[in-house]
C-alpha cells in the first residue's frame, strides 16, 4: 500500500497488500486487486485511499530481521499478525510460493517457537486456510466468517484441528 516506515525499508515497486488483503472500507475482496491499484506503480488514490489502507504495513515493513528476501513482491507472500498469531498470504498467482526454500523451514520454525507461548501460524492461500505446527500442515480449506478454528492439545503440542460453527450468541 505503497509507504514507509521508520527502519530503512519502505514498499518501493511492491504492491502485493492492495492485491491479497480485504479492505472493508472498499468492499474489496481478498486476493484480488483493488481497482484502484497500479500492479507494481502504488495507489490511484493515495491522498484519498481508505484509513484501513493508509494504517496498514505488512510484517516484512515493520520488522528488521525479516530481510529482503521476505520482500512480499519477491516472496509473493504477505506476512500480518493477528490476535492469535502470524498470517502468511500467499499472492494467488504463486499459491506454492510459501512452500519454496526459505520460506517454508522458517514458517515451521515460527509455528515450533510459537507452539510454547500459543501463537497460531496460518498460511493463507486463496480461500484455503493451513494451519501449520512444527510437524505438520493442517489444510482446513475454505473458513467461513461464522466459523472459527479449534485445536485440541497435548500439552502445548496440536494433536488435531477442527473448524467449528461459531455460536451467534458469541459472534456479537
Ligand atoms: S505488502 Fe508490505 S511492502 Fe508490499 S506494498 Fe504492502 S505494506 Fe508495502
Ligand atoms: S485504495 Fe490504494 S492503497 Fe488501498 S488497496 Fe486500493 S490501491 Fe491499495
Amino acid at each position: 500500500m505503497t509507504s514507509s516506515r521508520g527502519n530503512s525499508k519502505d514498499c518501493g515497486h511492491c504492491t502485493l497488500c492492495c492485491k491479497v488483503m480485504e479492505i472493508e472500507q472498499l468492499r474489496k475482496p481478498a486476493h484480488a486487486w483493488c481497482p484502484h491499484c497500479e500492479p507494481r506503480q502504488g495507489c490511484t488514490i493515495y491522498r484519498d485511499r481508505p484509513r484501513e489502507c493508509a494504517e496498514f504495513s505488512c510484517l516484512w515493513l515493520l520488522n528488521d530481521s525479516l530481510d529482503e528476501r521476505w520482500m512480499p513482491s519477491k516472496a509473493k507472500l504477505v506476512l500480518t499478525t493477528s490476535e492469535d498469531g502470524i498470517e502468511v498470504r500467499c499472492d494467488p498467482s504463486f499459491p506454492d510460493a510459501w512452500r519454496r526454500a526459505p520460506y517454508q523451514a522458517q514458517i515451521r520454525k515460527w509455528a515450533a517457537s510459537g507452539e510454547e507461548d500459543d501463537v497460531t501460524v496460518i498460511v493463507i492461500v486463496g480461500q484455503r486456510v493451513i494451519l501449520i505446527t512444527p510437524t505438520r500442515d493442517f489444510d482446513l480449506g475454505e473458513i467461513g466468517p461464522d466459523e472459527r478454528i479449534v485445536r485440541d492439545l497435548d500439552g502445548t503440542r496440536v494433536v488435531d484441528v477442527r473448524v467449528v460453527k461459531i455460536n451467534p450468541k458469541q459472534q456479537s
